[in-house]
This record gives C-alpha cells, structure tokens and sequence, in this order.
C-alpha cells in the first residue's frame, strides 16, 4: 500500500546555470508544493501503513531549513531546480522515513518532478 501526505511552503530561489536570459535567472519564489509518499504494509490492528502525523512531524525539521528561506544558500541547493530540491529532500528525510517510497515536488500548478531515488 502506498499513503501520502502533502505540504507545502514558500521560498525564493534563482538558477545559476540556465541559458543568459532565461527568466529562472532573476530571482523569484514559488508556492512549493511536496508529496510524501510511504510504501509499506498495512497494520493488521492499526489499519494503516504509517500514522499521517507521524509524517509530518519526521517532515518538520526538513519543512523548517526550507520555509521562507532563499534556496540558493542552503548547503546542497546551490542549483535548486525541482529535481535537485526533491534529492535534497530525499537525502534528508530517508534517514529518518525508511518507508519513504516517493518524493513529488511542484514549482507551479503544472510543473514539476517525482523522485524514487537512485
Ligand atoms: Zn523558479
């Protein structure tokens, strides 16, 4: 069975390696949108693969180095495109998830990445 669970925050970013011109290379922010997904079994007596809370707690402190922050500066997000921050959170959350199956990152309402690891 495969849960998720969504979040979403704010942050300001540029990319420093697109074409001159590009408009990525202005700097601007988006409504990130995250999707958490957890693969496991089903509890017999729980019912569920994971408590949805206990995701978003295990989220937080990852949640927290990103909200309001200007991307760029954070160690690993020098070139914070949508595949390199959903990595970024990969490595940063398996760790502690090891259910962790999928990770979705939204820039816009139409674009974005999925990530199932290497
Ligand atoms: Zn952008």
């Amino acid at each position: 069975m495969e849960i998720f669970k969504d979040f979403s925050f704010d942050a300001a970013h540029h990319l420093p390696n697109v074409p001159e011109g590009h408009k990525c290379a202005r700097l601007h922010g988006h409504t990130y949108r995250i999707r958490i997904y957890i693969c496991g079994e089903v509890g017999e007596d729980s019912g569920w693969v994971m408590d949805f809370g206990d995701i978003k707690q295990i989220f937080q402190p990852i949640y927290q180095q990103l909200d309001h922050y200007y991307l760029n500066e954070i160690p690993g997000l020098e070139n914070p495109t949508a595949e390199n921050l959903a990595r970024w959170i990969w490595q940063h959350l398996k760790p502690t998830l090891p259910l962790l199956s999928k990770i979705m990152v939204k820039e816009t309402c139409t674009a974005g990445c999925v990530y199932s690891g290497d």
